[in-house]
């Protein structure tokens, strides 16, 4: 024997185990300690477990108290485990919730062994549980913040699409559909609306909407029906009352918000979400939910801003290239380019397509009696009747000074002459006031040209109806000529 079992026999003489009282130690441990009979009663637990059920109840009601104490949701899991264990005699893992004496759940992993006596026999269950609520508590919050993670990553990749697209569209009408597809990508379980003031910022219209129920707010509102619109700032509801609903939000709608779209200091719209969703949360749960809404919200609306505006500038730009500043008809460069089409349009159609030059009689004597407002106020009034006066399909231009041009496709030669012969009364009849007198009426001479199938260059053509034009100048004006070239 060596030194180191000498000192080991030492020791054991000192603590000699079979002098212990392993009960008073059971009853002491800092665990909760347990053990049933064959039957699965409980015969004995430690001074913890009584300590957290409460002394009195474990004398009042036993191995009772701890079924008692048990989360009611956990008790048929809990008892279908028991059951297994005590079919199978092998070892158990729970998990369950266990109320303290002072009412708080606490959760608890309870391991059980069979307990096998001396001679061999199974004698119950031994087990141990152990207090978990905090680990518990913090692998809870990390799986909650890891949630929250993918969820913002998921919400930040959708809207880089939605942002993506929107930089490739070439009208605002363009963005409709893909807000809308996005929105309801973006804001699961919300129904929502996108507005955009009319043109005049007299009113406020729902462009696009989304959600699986129909939003309940009105389709076309006044701007102040609607509190955002008003301050210029989000205007959130969260189960508040009646009092702070906007007017242009149904009854009975309480959990939306209203964020306007803002860019460059201009109000370009509003972004309405209501939140079906929630409804079924609750405290921090549902203010937290609206509160990441609200982010969310903004920074779409901010997106949104930024292409809208951009599309605005690009929409004005372009309306700038194709139309006349004083009558807001089509332009020369337009109408040579839609000439060009409707040409060969026509050679595919095999319809007849018209082409009426007008030119305002004695213009420059008008201008020098009246002055130049007053015959400013005439080409107006003149570009207005022509507008009324044809179909939409035509095309309406200013060529130069006081001529225009119109474009009839798809029309008979007779149906042309017939419009420019109406027309040509109509100028003549029509009354203008300047600077509060009535103007001295004018009258405009026509030359019409007509294609009839075969493609020409349509220089010819507006030629063809110059040369008419100069005849009907000639043979006194206020009269309509038709070319005498055929164009078949
Ligand atoms: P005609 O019957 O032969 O066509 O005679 P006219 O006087 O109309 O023809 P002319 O070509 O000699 O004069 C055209 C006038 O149209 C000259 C110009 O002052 C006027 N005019 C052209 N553009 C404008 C415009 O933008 N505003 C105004 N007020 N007048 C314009
Ligand atoms: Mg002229
Ligand atoms: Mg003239």
């Amino acid at each position: 024997m060596n030194d180191h079992d000498d000192k080991q026999e030492q020791d054991s003489k000192v603590f000699d185990i079979s002098n212990i009282d392993f009960k008073t130690l059971a009853e002491d441990a800092p665990v909760t300690l347990w053990l049933t009979d064959t039957n699965g009663k409980i015969i004995f637990t430690n001074n913890q477990y009584k300590n957290f059920i409460g002394r009195e109840k474990v004398d009042k009601l036993g191995g009772g108290a701890w079924f008692n104490a048990l989360h009611p949701d956990d008790r048929e899991y809990c008892l279908t485990v028991f059951e297994d264990a005590f079919q199978t005699y092998k070892p158990f893992k729970m998990e369950y919730r266990l109320k303290r004496r002072d009412g708080e759940y606490r959760t608890f992993i309870d391991h059980g062994e069979p307990y096998i006596d001396g001679s061999g026999t199974f004698s119950g269950f031994v087990g141990s549980s152990t207090d978990i609520t905090e680990q518990k508590m913090s692998e809870d919050e990390l799986k909650k913040s890891h949630e929250e993670l993918t969820q913002y990553n998921h919400e930040m990749n959708l809207i880089n699409q939605l942002n993506s697209y929107l930089q490739v569209c070439r009208s605002i009408d363009e963005t409709y559909p893909i807000v809308s597809y996005y929105s309801e990508q973006i804001f699961p379980d919300c129904s929502g609306s996108l507005y955009l003031f009319h043109e005049n910022k007299s009113l406020v219209e729902s462009k696009a909407a989304w959600g699986a129920s129909p939003v309940k707010s009105a389709l076309i509102i006044p701007p102040d029906d609607c509190w955002s619109l008003r301050q210029g700032k989000k205007h959130t509801t969260l189960d508040n009352d009646e009092r702070l609903r906007c007017k242009h939000v149904e009854h009975g709608v309480k959990n939306y918000i209203c964020e306007p779209i803002i860019a460059q200091g201009e109000m370009l719209g509003m972004l309405h979400i209501q939140f079906n969703a929630a409804y079924s949360k609750t405290g921090t749960d549902k203010i937290n939910y609206i509160e990441s809404r609200q982010r969310l919200i903004k920074i779409t609306a901010d997106n949104l801003a930024l292409s809208l505006v951009s599309l605005k500038l690009r929409e004005a730009l372009q309306v700038q290239s194709v139309r006349d500043p004083l009558t807001s008809l089509f332009n020369r460069r337009h109408m040579e380019e839609s000439l060009e089409r409707e040409i060969h349009r026509c050679y595919r159609s095999k319809k007849g397509l018209g082409v009426i030059m007008a030119d305002i009689d004695h213009f420059k004597k008008f201008n020098d009696s009246y002055g130049h407002d007053a015959g400013d106020i005439v080409l107006i009034a003149f570009a207005n009747i022509l507008s009324n006066h044809f179909r939409s399909s035509d095309i309406i231009c200013r060529f130069g000074g006081e001529e225009f041009i119109i474009i009839l496709p798809e029309t008979s030669k007779n149906d042309v002459m017939l419009r420019a012969q109406e027309l040509c009364k109509l100028i003549s009849k029509s009354e203008n006031l300047y600077d509060g007198k009535l103007l001295p009426s004018v009258t405009s001479s026509f030359g019409v040209s007509y294609l009839d199938g075969v493609v020409k260059d349509k220089n010819v053509l507006i030629k063809a109806a110059d040369l008419a034009l100069y005849e009907a100048k000639n043979a006194g004006r206020n009269r309509v000529v038709l070319s005498t070239n055929q164009f078949k």
